[in-house]
């Protein structure tokens, strides 16, 4: 029997290996996968950090505002405070400073009006050393700054971080199977780890097949077309991580198909082929991959678009062969190619971001298949909703790009009406609909 998505999916998976680690530089590390443990090398903050351009002080000198008290030192972002704040002052402090030993509050500059006149004495200021020792060489001004009008009230602990408050030394901030983002890749700086260990990227070597297919820059004759696959799965390869060996096009022609697949599984840790596995006479790929002594796991899979796919593996080299019609090809990379790749680099998410939305239009689904209908996803102050899209079905490219979603519809749900609730996969770049009929 034709397997479901599900158990297509779950039988690719199980023949997926895991590519060994590798220590890559941060700048090199966006999209790959982490392999390990990362944990917090001392707290964070570090020490109590001020979070306004402000002052620095005891809330319980200002219980009554508007109050006047002198400005004893500055703190800049970067210096070590030596000296403790005397009873009755205040530090003036920079956003990312420590606030010293004394003060438990900041009060942003904007809430604040200086006065020119004189502050405490150098001497007074000196004789008040900090319990924090010297810091590391750097000295605070100790230029009294004249007074300070405070004008809002001061809360205990305005505008501070304290030390700790966001992380523990030895907290886990990120773990194995985190595809790095730009949010993790500032997580993996701020604990300086600047070679994580990632997946090493899987090798994908890419042919295209059909007599018909002709280079982009050539002219096509009147029944050929262009190479629109090669470009598409490729960057679908890349987007999830891996690297790709061009195999070129190869005709229908089992000799040229063989020699180019053979290459790919001598090279690659993934061959993935377009064209050439569905009913027709000339459609030689999987007789090539037999010869070739690649195991055919899979070879028709409950789907729309996208039904001849064909998963194969020779040893720890998995081969995808994807249907010619562009809107398959890409649909069912995304399916079954890209958990795979991102599985093999340890990945824990192997699906696309997903949401329910309400149909603002009917879908129906007749073809017993597991549907994947292009449809554009918008969001509106009444929620997320989404239409389908005028599609001529997998041969419409155009179509496809159109889109910004995949509406998933199950074999059993043969139309959907407006209103209902239907689940949509998030594409890859993913645009929020401006109501414009697309
Ligand atoms: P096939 O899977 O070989 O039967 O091809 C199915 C449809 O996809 C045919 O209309 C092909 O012309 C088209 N097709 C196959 N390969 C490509 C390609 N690389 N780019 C664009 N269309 C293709
Ligand atoms: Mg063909």
């Amino acid at each position: 029997m034709t397997p479901s998505v599900a158990e297509a999916l779950a039988r690719t998976l199980a023949l997926v290996p895991e590519l060994p680690a590798e220590p890559v530089a941060l700048a090199q590390a966006r999209g790959r996968v982490l392999r390990q443990e990362v944990c917090a090398d001392r707290p964070q903050p570090a020490f109590d950090r001020a979070a306004m351009d402000g002052f620095a002080l005891r809330a319980a000198d200002a219980t009554t505002v508007p109050c006047t008290l002198p400005v004893a030192f500055e703190v800049r972002a970067g210096q070590w405070p030596e000296l403790a704040l005397p009873v009755g002052a205040l530090a003036r402090i920079m956003t990312g400073a420590p606030v010293p030993s004394g003060a438990d509050a900041v009060v942003p500059v904007e809430r604040t009006r200086v006065l020119p006149a004189g502050g405490l004495g150098a001497e007074e200021l000196r004789s008040r050393r900090s319990p924090h020792g010297t810091g590391a060489g750097l000295r605070p001004a100790l230029e009294p700054d004249g007074l300070v009008v405070i004008e809002a009230r001061v809360e205990p602990g305005q505008h501070v971080a304290p030390r700790g408050s966001e992380v523990v030394a030895g907290d886990r901030l990120l773990s194995p199977g985190r595809r790095l983002d730009a949010a993790a890749l500032a997580v993996l700086a701020s604990v300086g780890v600047s070679r994580p260990l990632v997946g090493r990227r899987p090798r994908v070597a890419l042919l295209v097949t059909g007599d018909e297919i002709v280079a982009i820059d050539a002219m096509p004759g009147p029944a050929q077309i262009r190479n629109s696959n090669g470009p598409a799965v490729a960057a679908l390869a890349e987007e999830a991580g891996a690297e790709v060996i061009d195999l070129g096009t190869a005709p229908d022609d089992a000799a040229a198909l063989e020699r180019a697949i053979a290459r790919g599984l001598a090279e690659a840790d993934v061959v993935i082929t377009s064209g050439g596995v569905s009913a027709g006479d000339y459609d030689l790929v999987e007789p090539v991959l037999l010869r070739l002594g690649v195991a055919l796991d899979i070879t028709r899979v409950a789907v729309k678009p996208g039904a001849p796919l064909v998963v194969g593996h020779r040893g720890a080299c998995l081969v995808f062969g994807l249907p010619g019609n562009p809107v398959s090809a890409q649909v069912t990379f995304d399916l079954f190619v890209r958990p795979a790749l991102l599985r093999m680099q340890g990945a824990r998410e192997l699906a696309r971001p997903r949401l329910f939305a309400r149909a603002s239009a009917a879908f129906t689904n007749r073809s017993g298949r597991e549907n994947h209908v292009p449809a554009r996803v918008r969001f509106d102050a009444a929620g997320v909703h989404v239409r389908p899209l005028r599609s001529q079905g997998s041969g419409d490219l155009c179509a496809h790009a159109r889109a910004n979603a995949v509406v998933v519809l199950d074999p059993a749900r043969t139309a959907v009406a407006a209103g209902e609730t239907v689940p949509c996969w998030l594409l890859p770049e993913f645009e929020a609909d401006d109501g414009e009929e697309a």
